[in-house]
């Protein structure tokens, strides 16, 4: 049995329903994932209900995006409380941050002669967290680029004239959140963000796993990521990132994650749940 524990509903910027991602997963023999939307919950419920019909195991999941110094991290949280007060109050702040930064990439659309409304890229979206994928989608459905990689390009990728960047929490912020809503924290698709040299001081902050098999991942990157996970004693995981058919063939099913993977990711999460608990009341 294989586990995906990196995917994205149109929660956030992926397509796919809950629904569709447990019939998808069945279909390419999942029996356990994880639905890991970025800086959102809004999903967690739908998909554990679908889960549970589908008879696939499943853990919370989400995908918050960190920074360390002018560099960003993405950072998945695995089994939380996704009813935590902090952390919903937390993440409400950066659905909100996120709301404003389409305006504002909207804004500067227009003034490069794009006439797209951000109310368009809303209704587009139809959910709290919404991202530069929802006005690319927007920007091919209204006409103005060809294709979504075309809108990154033209537009929306760092350094492109309609970029805005995006106010984040620090990865020790994002960590000691995910830990305070009883969960673990993983560092996303690492080969993608080049911050070997920043796995010690993330270890340090209580990072518990590093994702060692990812879709853009090589299978040498794998390897040396299984390695640096086994050194620093942290859990390795996997998943897809598969965002339903935004970046063409959904992703769903192609990578292969060993499912004792995802029991020790269990066990870390029960862990930091254990240590929540017995942690003396924040005031
Ligand atoms: P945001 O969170 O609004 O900054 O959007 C980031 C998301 O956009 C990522 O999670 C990817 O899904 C997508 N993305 C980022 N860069 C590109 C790119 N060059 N081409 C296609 N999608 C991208
Ligand atoms: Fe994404
Ligand atoms: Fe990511
Ligand atoms: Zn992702």
């Amino acid at each position: 049995m294989k586990a995906d524990l990196h995917l994205h509903s149109l929660f956030s910027d992926g397509t796919y329903t809950p629904e569709e991602i447990a019939a998808a997963a069945r279909r390419n023999g999942i029996g356990a994932l994880s639905l890991t939307d970025h800086d959102t919950v809004e999903g967690c419920a739908r998909m554990a209900a679908a889960c549970a019909a589908a008879g696939i195991e499943y853990l919370t999941g989400m995908e918050l995006t960190a920074a360390v110094g002018d560099r960003e991290l993405h950072i998945l949280g695995y089994g939380f409380d996704p009813g935590e007060p902090r952390l919903l109050a937390a993440l409400a702040h950066f659905q909100e941050v996120r709301v404003q930064r389409i305006r504002e990439m909207c804004e500067r659309l227009q003034a490069l002669g794009v006439p797209l409304p951000a109310e368009a890229v809303f209704r587009l979206a139809s959910c709290r967290s919404p991202g530069r994928p929802h006005i690319a989608r927007a920007l091919v459905e209204g006409r103005h680029c060809g294709g979504f990689e075309e809108a990154f390009e033209r537009f929306l990728k760092k350094g492109r004239p309609a970029w805005v960047p995006k106010a984040r929490m620090t990865a020790a912020e994002a960590i000691a959140l995910i830990h305070g809503a009883g969960g673990a924290a993983v560092l996303a698709h690492p080969a993608l963000n080049h911050c070997d040299d920043l796995i010690p001081a993330l270890a340090a902050s209580g990072l518990d796993g590093i994702e060692c098999y990812h879709s853009r991942h090589t299978p040498s990157a794998n390897g040396h990521y299984l390695a640096l996970a086994r050194a620093h004693g942290l859990v390795a995981t996997g998943g897809s990132d598969c965002h339903g058919m935004n970046k063409g063939r959904p992703l769903i099913g192609s990578v292969t994650v060993p499912y004792a993977l995802f029991e020790q990711l269990k066990l870390r999460a029960g862990q930091r749940l254990l240590e929540r608990a017995s942690a003396p009341a924040a005031c």
